[in-house]
């Protein structure tokens, strides 16, 4: 903001009175925002936004959100006609507590570098799922969480090593409620809730503890799908409104499907759904069938998230990107205003981070500067089955706490000139 500090002499001349004001500050129209993103498509579930606006940050925060911002206020302009600007996606289900150790997601090379992955498809924030548990949560911390510009959440794994392999992420000895509630306590800026999600023993035990954690640390319970001795109806019978489900449609031997032999959606989930619990897609290599979603959707079972269950067998499969699986749920059936929902404010409010999602004034302006282009696409499942459809979302520019950190085509840039 540039503003100057003049002496103005103002002479009034009532009755010989002679008025001098000294030094009035006066704002000369300056440069007060350091970025403005001129004529996008804006979608704010939250603020119920979904029209052509201006918006202006400064200081990484969202300054201004208006019809017209003029372009002399901003130091840098980016034209975003024809894309759509929204929060930065948030992609609840990934494994990302990435180090040196062979055949291991927890400090191993299963799981990715959030970096690599997340601002090329439009993604600030991520949620570690239970890939660390209380006992390795301060290495994954220090290794990752803070090293990386993405914004690392996670759920922390019941399991005192996380995803460690058997036998260890199985023993239900370094299963452990109270430290797990303190870790979740400890770190309760990064950690929005406790994960089950590996046991192949028939002992309540392990989900019971995990209810445990979840509820001394007042956070959600996050349920993953390798529990084969588990009912799918036992489990979503335990788990309470805000809990989550991951791998809604899975198709594998590990838990019932959904969706029953006869193509019908069981009552009982839906049911659980009504009650409050939250449906994550849980892409991943496997966690991802048509043969369940499609008719699951089209049955009323719509997912609260697009959780993408990035790692390192998922991302070059059907998953691709979350922004791939939104594309994917628009060839479903979804409309373009619900896919955003589902991937931004939906997916604040399921980890109990409402400032995230949403482009308030004030709030940190993660934003997402997105394409939509009409075609023919194809989307494959974790069944090598393609479905076709007509749209596909890509990530034009990528905004973390006010700066840009992905810019596919320069659109920010200066024009080159020999
Ligand atoms: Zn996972």
């Amino acid at each position: 903001m540039l503003s100057k500090r003049i002496s103005i002499k103002v002479d009034i001349v009532t009755g010989g009175l002679f008025v001098f004001l000294f030094f009035v500050p006066v704002i000369l129209q300056g440069q007060q925002y350091d970025l403005l993103i001129k004529n996008g498509h804006v979608i704010d579930s939250k603020n119920n936004i979904d029209a052509i606006k201006d918006i202006a940050v400064t200081k990484g925060k969202i300054a201004k959100v208006a019809n017209d911002i003029p372009a002399a206020q901003s130091t840098k302009t980016v034209d975003a006609t024809g894309l759509y600007v929204v929060p930065g996606l948030i992609d609840i289900h990934t494994h990302v507590f990435v180090g040196a150790q062979a055949d291991k997601f927890a400090d191993g090379i299963y799981s990715v570098s959030p970096d690599d992955f997340t601002f090329k498809s439009g993604v600030t924030t991520v949620v570690d799922a239970g890939t660390s548990g209380w006992r390795n949560f301060s290495l994954f911390k220090e290794q990752v969480i803070d090293k990386s510009q993405t914004r690392v959440l996670a759920f922390v794994n019941i399991a005192g090593s996380g995803m460690s392999g058997k036998p260890t992420q199985e023993d239900i000895n370094d299963m452990n409620a109270d430290s797990a509630a303190l870790v979740a306590e400890k770190y309760k800026d990064i950690i929005v809730g406790i994960k089950i999600g590996h046991y192949e023993g028939n002992d309540w035990t392990p989900f019971n503890k995990a209810l445990d954690a979840s509820k001394k640390s007042n956070t959600p319970l996050f349920v993953e799908c390798h529990l084969p001795q588990y009912s799918l109806e036992d489990q979503l019978q335990k788990m309470r409104p805000g809990d989550i489900i991951t791998h809604s449609y899975e198709q594998v031997s590990e838990r019932m499907p959904v969706v029953d032999e006869h193509g019908k959606l069981r009552p009982f989930v839906l049911a659980a759904q009504k009650k409050g619990v939250l449906f994550d897609v849980g892409h991943g290599g496997a966690g991802f069938w048509f043969s369940q979603a499609i008719p699951a959707f089209q049955q009323g079972l719509v997912p609260n998230s697009f959780g993408s269950d990035l790692h390192r067998f998922s991302m070059n499969a059907g998953m691709k990107s979350m922004l791939n699986i939104m594309s994917k749920y628009m060839a479903i059936g979804m409309t373009l205003e619900d896919v955003i929902r589902h991937a931004t404010w939906n997916s604040a409010k399921s980890i109990k981070r409402e400032d995230l999602g949403n482009l308030d004034v004030g709030a940190v302006a993660d934003i997402a500067v997105l394409s939509l282009t009409t075609g023919k696409f194809g989307f494959i499942d974790a069944a090598g089955k393609r479905l076709e459809g007509n749209h596909k979302l890509e990530a034009e520019l990528t905004i973390r706490a006010g700066k840009i950190v992905w810019d596919l085509n320069g659109i920010s840039a200066q024009p080159w000139k020999q």
